[in-house]
């Protein structure tokens, strides 16, 4: 057994995301804190994210009040205005606190923050490093995070789940077929978003939803888990692996073709491959059904080559990979899972309704993002609300809340190999049921099937592996989704 056994923190992180590392970094010195991350340190949406941060950083072209109009009507006004209030407020201060960290964002000639603009915000608000803000706030953050004596930052270690024992919590985790406990006063879960639940997902494979399972079984409330964002475009490899395709590419004029290398899009909108992200992904689902075929590209190759080299250095790349010279050949695409807006339910200062579980970023529940989330406010989000927690844990161990002692128990997580296939069949049921498009005779066979599949890996002696602990977050977090879907049908 490891020294790491039974260790006792003030502070467990679940993730190392940007929700993560950034509450991480409020502690000082005199409070331990463990960070924990499931892969590799690189592995998480925070590292994927393109575009950048929403944020009014300057109040001569900008208003705190339109950026919240913004927000609200992308919600579709089923936002918390006071979580929008808070974001909105106070986010520009983290935004300046990362930079004084280390993280660079693009500055323009006259070397002022270079600020972009995205759908759905009515100014340019929004600072990015190139294409590829994530990866830079990542690397800027966890270069703090390793600095810092007081922080053990766990790679490839898993939550397997959490105990709840006197003033805090007993973390069961796996690493390296290893399995040991460590001991928290307070939690936060910080374990990102869901997008494996599909076959189609811009998600890495860590985005399982083991931190809404995790809270899940502690009965914490989880909330609007079906409110999940799909994006049109995502390029479509044969290795299943899936990235975006910046609708910035249909801007500069790119065609949507079908099966048969045709344009569609006159027989959904009049705006062709410029309506908005939820029109072009419907009709994509709907000319599928039509043509029996998945198979959909997109076609630029009329525009000059050097220009569309320059102007996406990423996503040309990024399909050279796979073979696809995006300046000659089409691009196959289809419409994937992008971003989880519900989760855990919390309140202002993340708060679950767990005593002492925080859930901040993409897994928790602010209410921030109402039905639909203005793009760029999900980093943003995730940076005030991980603060907040960090600064309601303060406050609770100055006022003198009791820590929690290490309570040794043998852990035996050993049984059977978790059965083949059954993550398949979870990704089939949700593609079909609850892809872009509900299908209410699907979300009602669907959450039957799910919850077979549910009981089976609940009722087995399996062994916890982090196969066995991902299909059963995937089927609990499929399971909630279909619940809730089936109740407003
Ligand atoms: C392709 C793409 C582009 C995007 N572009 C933008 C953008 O331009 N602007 C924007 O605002 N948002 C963007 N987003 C969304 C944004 O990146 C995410 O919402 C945000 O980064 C989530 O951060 P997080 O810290 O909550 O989760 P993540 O960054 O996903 O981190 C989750 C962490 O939890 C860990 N974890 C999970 N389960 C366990 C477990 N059981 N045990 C231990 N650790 C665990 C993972 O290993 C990981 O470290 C984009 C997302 C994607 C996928």
């Amino acid at each position: 057994m490891t020294e790491r056994n039974n260790k006792v923190y003030d502070v467990l992180v679940v993730g190392s995301g940007i929700a993560g590392m950034y509450g991480a970094l409020q502690f000082d010195e005199s409070t331990s804190v463990a960070v924990l991350s499931k892969y590799s340190k690189t592995t998480s949406n925070s590292n994927l994210a393109q575009g950048g941060v929403a944020a009014v950083l300057s109040l001569e072209d900008d208003s705190y009040d339109l950026h919240i109009k913004d927000t609200l009507i992308a919600g579709r006004h089923e936002n918390d205005t006071e979580a929008v209030d808070v974001l909105v407020r106070e986010g520009p201060e983290d935004v300046r606190k990362i930079m004084e960290m280390g993280v660079r964002f693009d500055e323009n000639e006259n070397g002022e923050l270079d600020k972009t603009l995205e759908g759905g915000h009515s100014r340019r608000r929004i600072v990015h490093y190139k294409d590829c803000t994530g990866a830079e706030m990542v690397r800027g953050l966890l270069g703090e995070v390793e600095k810092r004596k007081n922080i053990d930052y766990c790679e490839n270690t898993v939550l397997c789940r959490l105990v709840r024992v006197r003033s805090g919590f007993r973390a069961d985790l796996l690493c390296e077929g290893e399995y040991f406990s460590v001991f928290c006063s307070y939690c936060m879960l910080c374990t990102g978003g869901v997008g494996r639940v599909y076959k189609y997902t811009t998600n890495p494979k860590s985005a399982t939803g083991d931190g809404i399972r995790i809270a899940y079984e502690l009965g914490a409330q989880i909330k609007d888990l079906r409110y999940i964002q799909f994006h049109p475009t995502a390029f479509n490899s044969k290795d299943g692996e899936q990235f975006l395709i910046s609708e910035s590419v249909r801007g500069e004029g790119a065609y949507l073709y079908n099966c048969e290398k045709k344009r569609f899009m006159d027989r959904y909108d009049e705006r062709l491959e410029l309506a908005p992200r939820d029109v072009v992904s419907k009709s994509i689902i709907l000319e599928s059904r039509r043509t029996g075929s998945n198979n959909f590209y997109l076609d630029i190759t009329h525009e000059d080559s050097d220009f569309l080299k320059k102007r996406f250095p990423a996503i040309y790349e990024g399909c050279m990979r796979y073979g696809v010279d995006m300046t000659k050949d089409l691009i196959p695409i289809f419409p994937c899972q992008h971003y989880l807006m519900g989760g855990i339910e919390v309140d202002l200062d993340s708060k679950t309704t767990v005593p002492r579980l925080y859930a901040c970023g993409e897994c928790a529940n602010t209410g921030v993002h109402g039905k639909n989330r203005l793009a760029s406010n999900s980093l943003l989000e995730a940076l005030v609300f991980s603060r907040r927690a960090a600064e309601d844990i303060k406050r609770c161990m100055q006022n003198g809340f009791p820590t929690v002692a290490a309570i040794p128990v043998e852990l035996d997580f050993s049984g059977a190999p978790v059965p083949e296939g059954i993550v398949d069949d979870i990704k089939k049921i949700m593609q079909r049921a609850y892809f872009v498009m509900p299908d209410a005779g699907a979300i009602r066979f669907g959450l039957k099937q799910i919850d077979s599949i549910l009981k089976r890996l609940k009722g087995g002696k399996f062994a916890y592996t982090t196969k066995y602990l991902e299909a059963l977050s995937l089927a609990s977090v499929a399971y909630i989704v279909l619940k809730e879907a089936e109740e407003i049908c």
